[in-house]
């Protein structure tokens, strides 16, 4: 067996590019997003001036670097879909980057470091053509944001997607609470009840950063997600952006029993990550906190944060049992 299969995965690792090499990526920026995604870039370890230069060659190996420098075997790199209606139609001027599937497919095949997650808005007129494409070019998963791509899970229209899906054994990566860096098109589909059609059809879920709230005044969704893991022995959590000022507060929730059972390990990268919060909610002590903030390594930090705190060891490695990757091995064996 290869050495990488026993290391830690991460579940949610961004991609992001501005099409300098032809990927067909793009970033839009508005206000203080511009400031955000400066402050991102600098975080990741990236010149602000890349946003204008080669950001895609820039940023595939700086991530690249990261993962090989990390005591990670390796990381999903997420791909982003358009913003659309429930017709189908792309709502122009709502999304703020875009990530094409076929470029994460192609990196992931280029790089063993890298898990390609694709991502498709169910409503879409091929959305069941590229599906088939995704599958075919290697997806191991699929991640969308329901309240910023405008995606009701719960459309009757929306089912021979998501049956198609469990049928493939692809699983979803959904945001789930509020959400400060993407514009939000539909604040209701925050609530992880949005996702009950894809779970009754059978779709393996990891609700991305545990349902938490993201800003001060949006509710907290943990204990929804919670009573829903009761019910669906398929639904997991993930801990990404969890060292963030505000989600930090569900920390300790996420750290019980039952939330640990089902929950996986993941960054949220290039979101900024830091100790502090976890300092001064006392989670970690203050020399703790000194050691690892000085991890010059954002991918690292987080993982050793995330160990600090006391998740799981399995919670590093559950992701590898859940990607189609491990079903189209077995399957093959
Ligand atoms: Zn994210």
């Amino acid at each position: 067996m290869n050495q990488n299969n026993l290391k830690p995965l991460d579940c949610h690792v961004h991609i992001v590019g501005n099409g300098s090499s032809g990927s067909g990526c793009w970033i839009r920026l508005r206000g203080a997003k511009r400031i955000l995604a400066r402050f991102m870039l600098a975080n990741f370890g990236l010149p602000v001036a890349s946003l204008k230069g080669d950001l895609d060659r820039l940023y595939v190996e700086r991530l690249l670097h990261l993962v090989r420098t990390s005591s990670l075997g390796q990381t999903t790199i997420l791909a982003h879909d358009n913003v659309y209606d429930e017709s189908g139609n792309i709502i122009e001027g709502k999304g703020s980057f875009y990530v094409p599937n076929q470029y994460v497919l192609r990196l992931g095949r280029e790089h063993p470091e890298f898990l390609p997650v694709v991502s498709i808005h169910p409503a879409r007129k091929d959305a069941l053509d590229e599906l088939d494409r995704c599958l075919e070019g290697g997806a191991v998963m699929m991640k969308c944001l329901p309240n910023c791509h405008n995606i009701n899970v719960n459309d009757p229209r929306l089912k021979p997607f998501w049956k198609k899906m469990a049928d493939a054994r692809l699983p979803l990566l959904a945001h789930t609470g509020g959400e400060l860096s993407v514009p939000v098109v539909n604040k209701a589909y925050q609530d992880p009840r949005i996702l009950t059609q894809a779970l009754e059809c059978g779709v393996t879920i990891i609700a991305a950063h545990s349902a938490t709230s993201s800003g001060v005044f949006d509710p907290n969704y943990l204990p929804v997600l919670s009573q829903m893991l009761d019910r669906y022995p398929h639904l997991y959590a993930d801990n990404s952006a969890l060292c963030s000022p505000l989600r930090s507060k569900h920390l300790r929730t996420c750290l019980q029993e039952k939330l640990q059972a089902r929950m996986v390990h993941g960054s949220d990268l290039p979101i900024p990550v830091s100790g502090v919060w976890l300092w001064l909610r006392g989670l970690i002590d203050y020399g703790t906190y000194r050691t690892l903030e000085k991890i010059p390594n954002v991918l690292e930090r987080d993982y050793q944060l995330k160990k600090a705190l006391g998740f799981s060891p399995e919670s590093f490695t559950r992701l590898r049992g859940l990607l189609r990757t491990s079903y189209t091995v077995r399957k093959k064996s």
